[in-house]
């Protein structure tokens, strides 16, 4: 049985208008709660970011979208349609991969053209390993979601079960890097069945197979585009909560859980009001400065940090697809570079999104934006970042050195047609109070996943505060944390 809160729930206070508070916000306000959330920004959205200036819409947090099912099943819960909200485009080309040595593989979402794809670049041995490959990760993935992702899990124990030991057969506990070279020769294919781990904040070298499954979310499910962007996501679920009666309190943040005993009983905020809740839902980056008697993990690890470059540029582009990942020549240094030397990448790989390719309501006519995404070290040594990496002069100089790469591999006149511009580095991530300085929180290491992540009602603190968020079970990026959302209301509505 998952553990759930004792006693009364009927006024919920949700901390935070991130995706996972707004996911836990409409559940439990489909569940009949009297709910407030109350967000120290001035809107929704927390990672998942919006800039607007001179007809430029810039996403400053996340540009791959996938498991668009997930906010669908979170907006059905007070009666609403994504659809009516935010229409969704499936990507025909899910990711435009560009090597070192000059040759690109376009990842389509139809296997068949992928495969076409393979075959044309890599031979047709390839291709028949793509199509079993895709077939493979399919059922990882639905094993997974079933033991590890899609549900509360309060001690190892639960895992116990048919499904683990059928993961256990199928390789899911070796290492990744191996269970992507058994399957293909092809450094390139290699490459891109495996850098996903980064999403996880692993090394493919260290991750464990079962971790191959993040290919299935993008790759293997395929990606999409929100029209009006990322941010109209967040502003969606935002509006489909206030529809339903949910209270939203923007510029409110909260100093304090108010104790009584084993329960908190108020929220006070940094205005001076103080909001009665019966139960909170916490989705804090980091818990232990807001929950009286949380203890975060021991000797914890942190994924990876990123320096983001976004622009509005007065440029086509054209030919550049929405998703690009530039990968550079270096492979195995670059994770020892991010995860365990403290050191920015010296050959670098990027994730370039520009998504006014699809959507064009995100720039003005003949502009275009695009989000360049630098995996870099975090800020703890003990995760294998580094504290002393001084960004504010480090940053802007790594920015100069990301926009010449980019022109080197094509991005022909980027730099000088920048009209709008931001830029994020781990300093930033820091002043907004997240731990290690990076966005994507605890990594998921074998000891910082399922059963062994700090879970949504946690042992110690109070028993009405659960919490959702990256931080927590399941874990890291938008799927994870609307489920997470959602595995947090149900602590409360059982
Ligand atoms: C540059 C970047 C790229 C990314 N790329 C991807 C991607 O491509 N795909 C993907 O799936 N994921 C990606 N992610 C990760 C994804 O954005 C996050 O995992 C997710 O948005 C986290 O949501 P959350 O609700 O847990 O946290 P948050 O969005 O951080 O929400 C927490 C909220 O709590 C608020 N808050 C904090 N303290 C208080 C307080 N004391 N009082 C009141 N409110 C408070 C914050 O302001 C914030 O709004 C990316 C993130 C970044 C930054």
């Amino acid at each position: 049985m998952v553990r759930t809160v004792p006693g009364r729930t009927d006024r919920v206070v949700v901390v935070g208008a991130g995706l996972a508070g707004l996911s836990a916000a409409l559940r439990l306000r489909g569940a009949g709660r009297e709910v407030t959330v109350v967000e120290r920004g001035s809107g929704p959205g927390g990672r998942a970011g919006r800039i607007e200036e001179r007809g430029y819409a810039l996403d400053t947090g996340p540009s791959v979208f996938t498991a668009p099912e997930l906010v669908a099943d979170t907006l059905a819960a007070v009666g609403e349609k994504l659809e009516d909200r935010v229409p969704m485009v499936p990507l025909e080309t899910t990711y435009r991969a560009q090597f070192a040595d000059g040759s690109h593989l376009d990842v389509h979402a139809d296997p068949d053209a992928f495969a076409a794809e393979v075959e044309a670049l890599c031979g047709p041995g390839e291709a028949t390993a793509l199509r079993g490959y895709l077939a493979d990760l399919a059922e990882l993935y639905r094993l997974q979601l079933s033991t590890f992702i899609d549900r509360n899990l309060d001690t190892p124990l639960d895992l116990l079960g048919p499904q683990l030991v059928q993961l256990a057969r199928r390789g899911g506990f070796g290492r990744l890097s191996r269970h992507v070279e058994r399957h293909f020769t092809d450094e390139r294919l290699r490459r891109l069945f495996s850098f996903q781990a980064l999403y996880a904040g692993v090394s493919p070298y260290r991750a464990i197979a079962a971790y191959a499954v993040i290919a299935q979310l993008d790759i293997g499910a395929g990606v999409w585009h929100p029209v009006g962007g990322i941010a109209a996501v967040p502003r969606a679920m935002a509006a489909a909560a206030a529809d339903a009666g949910v209270t939203l309190r923007y510029d409110a943040g909260v100093r304090e859980l108010e104790l009584s005993g084993s329960r908190v009983t108020g929220v006070l905020l940094d205005d001076g009001d103080r909001l009665p809740a019966d139960a909170v839902v916490v989705t804090v980056d980091r818990p232990e400065t807001l929950v009286p008697g949380f203890r975060r993990l021991r000797r914890p690890v942190y994924s990876p940090s990123c320096v983001a470059v976004h622009v509005g540029v007065r440029s086509e582009l054209p030919g550049q697809a929405h998703h690009t990942i530039s990968f550079g020549e270096a492979w195995r240094e670059v994770f020892a570079e991010l995860t365990r030397d403290g050191r920015p990448m010296t050959d670098p790989s990027l994730l370039v999104s520009m998504p006014s390719r699809t959507d064009r309501s995100l720039a003005p006519e003949g502009g275009q934006v695009l989000s360049i995404v630098a995996p870099t070290p975090n800020l703890d040594r003990h995760s294998g970042g580094n504290p002393d990496l001084d960004w504010t002069t480090l940053g802007p100089r790594y920015r100069d050195e990301v926009l010449a790469v980019m022109e080197a591999r094509g991005w022909t006149g980027l730099t000088g047609a920048i009209e709008v511009e931001h830029l994020d580095t781990p300093q930033t991530w820091a002043a907004q109070g997240m731990a290690a300085g990076t966005p994507f929180a605890l990594a998921h290491t074998f000891g910082q996943t399922g059963p062994f992540r700090t879970p949504t009602l946690p042992r110690r603190g109070p028993e009405n505060v659960v919490l959702a968020g990256s931080s927590v079970q399941p874990g890291v990026g938008v799927p994870m944390v609307v489920i997470s959302g959602r595995l947090a209301a149900e602590r409360i509505t059982g």
